[in-house]
């Protein structure tokens, strides 16, 4: 837990933030026997330590993952008298939007966590949530033996626990690409809907949430007084709508504008086959430019597509389904380190990690600056209650 307070650089303490986090920094702790096994196989330099940040402990409300540190930035205009961004992002006419804000309304896949921590918030803001589920969206449902009980347990029960009024659109309903006509029905009943989309991302300050947490993980290698460079050198993160690796290159990059030695590489890992590497890194590029303008950079001069690294070898067959590989990374972290993971993000995470933890491209930075120890920081961002409508003796089968 950190001894000091976090100490934001000036813009981005201006920037309005409601917490919904603890108030003390998500914590880290170290994966010892991945460090070890790591070790043992490589018995030379550099030496490696892995550790894990928490994110899935960040705070207080319902299964806590990585949506909650965006939303913290996007609540301020939810509850202003005259919210800027409430509007589907189809939204044609440039009519302002109407306040006070009713209604909470995201979409997802069936299993999706980031419409449960939306739920959560609007409860806790005393607003009402609807949630749309789209059965179409990855192959978690195709995959699963017992369609009933994916369709209705996991986070699609939380959901409903929660409070939510939730929706489900078969594949192919026109409202799965757009769903401005359900935000024209609330606001024909007299509600008024807040649109946030999917992950968050696309929302203009979906990224601001990841930039703050570069600035927490900074404040807290210089606590842990690291081995090597004293910084996490790589950190593992997985990469979907994209706003998360798009907020920490952002973050991290204002931090270390100043001058520091060397940089840390960012890995957002990729955990769906539909859309090519290009597509998210052109996404994850303008998410982080994005918050970079805001937090006081120069954008297109700050941030570059070099900045963006994606790795999208082990997306397995599908979004949404545990491939036999990834099951096993899943089982690995729990029999070794008794850290449970979701099936369908920080899984693949944790797959490409330790692939990368025998590979050459960790030892070759080791020698570009002269260090003998690695510090590598996998980010869990949540999810694990998604697990629970997973019959994993079947969705292992690949797709
Ligand atoms: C949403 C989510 C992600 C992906 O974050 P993005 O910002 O959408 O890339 C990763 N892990 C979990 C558990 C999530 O729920």
């Amino acid at each position: 837990m950190a001894k000091t307070p976090l100490q934001l650089p000036e813009k981005l303490a201006q920037i309005p933030r409601y917490p919904i986090l603890y108030p003390h920094p998500s914590p880290i702790h170290p994966l010892l026997s991945l460090t070890s096994s790591t070790n043992n196989r490589l018995h030379k330099t550099p030496q490696i330590s892995v550790f894990t940040k928490r994110e899935d402990h960040s705070a207080p409300l319902a299964c806590a993952g990585n949506k909650y540190r965006k939303l913290e930035y996007i609540v301020p205009d939810i509850c202003s008298k005259s919210p800027k961004y409430g509007h589907h992002e189809h939204h044609q006419e440039a009519d302002p939007f109407p306040g006070p804000v009713t209604t909470l309304v995201t979409e997802g896949a069936i299993q999706s966590n980031h419409t449960v921590q939306v739920a959560a918030l609007a409860k806790k803001l005393g607003l009402k949530a609807l949630v749309l589920l789209h059965r179409g969206t990855g192959g978690g449902l195709r995959t699963a033996r017992d369609k009933h009980a994916f369709l209705s347990t996991g986070n699609v029960q939380i959901n409903r626990v929660l409070g939510a009024e939730v929706q489900i659109y078969a594949e192919g309903d026109p409202m799965t690409e757009d769903a401005e006509p359900v935000l024209q029905e609330l606001f024909s009943k007299g509600e008024v809907p807040y649109w946030i989309p999917g992950g968050a991302s696309l929302h203009p300050l979906g990224a601001l949430g990841y930039a703050r947490a570069a600035v927490e993980i900074v404040h807290q290698e210089k606590e842990m007084s690291l081995h090597g460079s004293g910084k996490f050198d790589f950190v593992f993160v997985a990469c979907g709508s994209g706003s998360t690796v798009g907020g920490l290159i952002a973050g991290f990059k204002l931090l270390e504008n100043d001058g520091m030695s060397c940089t840390r590489r960012i890995i957002g890992v990729l955990n769906s086959p539909t859309k090519p590497k290009t597509y998210h890194e052109q996404r994850v590029l303008s998410f982080a430019r994005r918050a970079g303008g805001l937090i006081g950079l120069e954008p297109e001069r700050d941030i570059k597509m070099l900045d963006v690294r994606l790795e999208d070898r082990f997306v397995g067959t599908a979004y949404g389904v545990l491939d036999s590989e990834t099951k096993v990374a899943l089982e690995t972290m729990a029999q070794n380190e008794s850290v449970i993971l979701d099936p369908v993000y920080t899984a693949k995470v944790a797959r490409a990690m330790m692939h990368w933890l025998q590979e050459k491209e960790i030892s070759n930075y080791a020698e570009e600056y002269g260090l003998e120890h690695v510090n590598v920081l996998f980010i869990h961002t949540g999810g694990q209650a998604a697990l629970g409508a997973y019959d994993l003796d079947v969705h292992n089968q690949d797709d």
